[in-house]
């Protein structure tokens, strides 16, 4: 039978150029999740940083079997953070699947639905609208097995809970404009962490700018190759940021931070910031008050959080402000869950065993609830909980701290 990825990709000299940096002193392989699961090279980060290079020299053909290797990789970058050489493996990543782009088959609706981040909100408010979560789920069994189709409508998430925030007291004087971020996706499922991040700046005498729903940062584009709607993407969210005067962008969601910073605002006009090493410094925050709360708290870092943000202990401090409440980290992080953007829903096996994996783990710890604070990693649990009928809500670290900020009028 013909191949269906009869040709080469173009060269691409800066690819070789990054691939060349690889030792291949294989310290790597221990921290890749898939490496772990398959046991084989071409599953590992040195594995595919070889593949990219045959592919982009011309020593390989592009079978189906090396781009599924590519494919599979999770771009969780747990690779990149532990490499002595410093080998960029995130842009031979996004290189390789870009210049292997036009090989492939022609895109799937789903897969074209997943590069394009606008269209992909309106669904989310459209289902967001018709509560899709409490019924779509059910009705996922009657679609075909293995469909893309069913594992969407399977994933589809419960609405968050609205918090319930009392009044704030004024506070005693303006101390300028933060944009908080609230990316494409994220702007319909993270609401609550929303509502939240800007609870606790007012508090802190922030004015607060949002960016507009479905503004995106490019990363679900980029991560499968597309880096021309990526581009498209961070040009107009720059102008829009750039528009709103503020000096700070806040994020609040990890797997936003590292194309904002890296691909939208790379001058630093305006700036990024994790909202967590943003808060914990402020001086201010020392003198806010947080009512008791006594519960155990799961806590689930995402790999972005980890490796790109590089801030873990900022959410340990905040965290701490709640009186009586038990945060127990999850072991061996930070390790995948599996969300990593819409992976789980093209490689749904690989997806569910590391999700499996981490659910047991916070399952050993016995929580109340369950902290994260990436919207994609929320939604993959959230997800397997609920197969699981485990009534463990997810909850972004935000949310916790607004509703038990006592700094308000009632
Ligand atoms: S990517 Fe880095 S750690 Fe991994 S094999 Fe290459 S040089 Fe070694
Ligand atoms: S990004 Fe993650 S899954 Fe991909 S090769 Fe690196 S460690 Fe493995």
């Amino acid at each position: 039978m013909a191949s269906v990825y009869p040709a080469s990709p173009a060269v691409d000299p800066r690819l070789l150029a990054l691939a060349d940096q690889c030792v291949m002193c294989g310290l790597c392989l221990p921290h890749c999740p898939t490496y772990r699961i398959a046991g084989i090279e071409a599953e590992s980060p040195r594995g595919r940083i070889a593949l990219a290079r045959a592919l982009a020299s011309g020593t390989l053909a592009p079978s189906a079997a090396a781009l599924t290797h590519l494919d599979q990789c999770l771009a969780c970058l747990s690779c990149q953070k532990v490499c002595p050489s410093q080998v960029q493996y995130e842009e031979i990543l996004v290189r390789s699947r870009a210049a292997t782009a036009p090989l492939r088959p022609a895109p799937t609706r789903l897969q074209r639905l997943l590069r394009d981040p606008v269209r992909l909100t309106r669904l989310a408010r459209l289902a967001a609208r018709l509560r899709s979560g409490r019924w779509l789920p059910r009705l996922a069994r009657w679609l075909p097995p293995d469909s893309h189709l069913r594992r969407l409508a399977a994933a589809q998430p419960q609405p968050p809970r609205p918090l319930r925030l009392p009044h704030l007291r004024a506070a005693p004087a303006p101390r300028g404009t933060v944009a908080l971020f609230r990316g494409c996706v994220a702007s319909v499922h993270d609401r609550d962490t929303h509502a939240a991040a800007r609870y606790l700046l007012t508090a802190l005498g922030y004015a607060v700018v949002e960016s507009a729903p479905a503004q995106c940062c490019g990363a679900l584009p980029r991560h499968l190759g597309d880096i021309d709607a990526a581009a498209r993407h961070a040009a107009a969210t720059r102008a829009a940021l750039q528009a709103s005067g503020a000096e700070v962008v806040l994020v609040s969601a990890s797997g936003c931070y590292g194309d904002l910073k890296e691909q939208v605002l790379a001058d630093g006009t305006p700036r990024v910031v994790d909202i967590h090493a943003f808060l914990a410094a402020d001086p201010q925050f020392a003198a806010l008050r947080f009512r008791p709360l006594r519960a155990r708290a799961a806590l689930h870092l995402p790999c972005t959080q980890v490796n790109v943000v590089g801030d873990t202990a900022a959410i340990g401090r905040l965290l701490a402000r709640i009186p009586e409440l038990t945060v127990l980290p999850l072991p061996e992080q930070p390790r995948c869950c599996g969300a990593a953007g819409s992976y789980f829903l093209e490689h749904a096996q690989i997806a569910e065993r590391l999700r499996e994996e981490k659910l047991d783990q916070a399952a050993a710890l016995a929580p109340d609830l369950l902290l994260t604070t990436n919207i994609g990693c929320r939604l993959h649990l959230g997800n397997g909980l609920r197969q699981r009928d485990a009534a463990v809500p997810v909850r972004h670290p935000l949310a916790l701290l607004a509703q038990q900020l006592e700094n308000a009028a009632s």
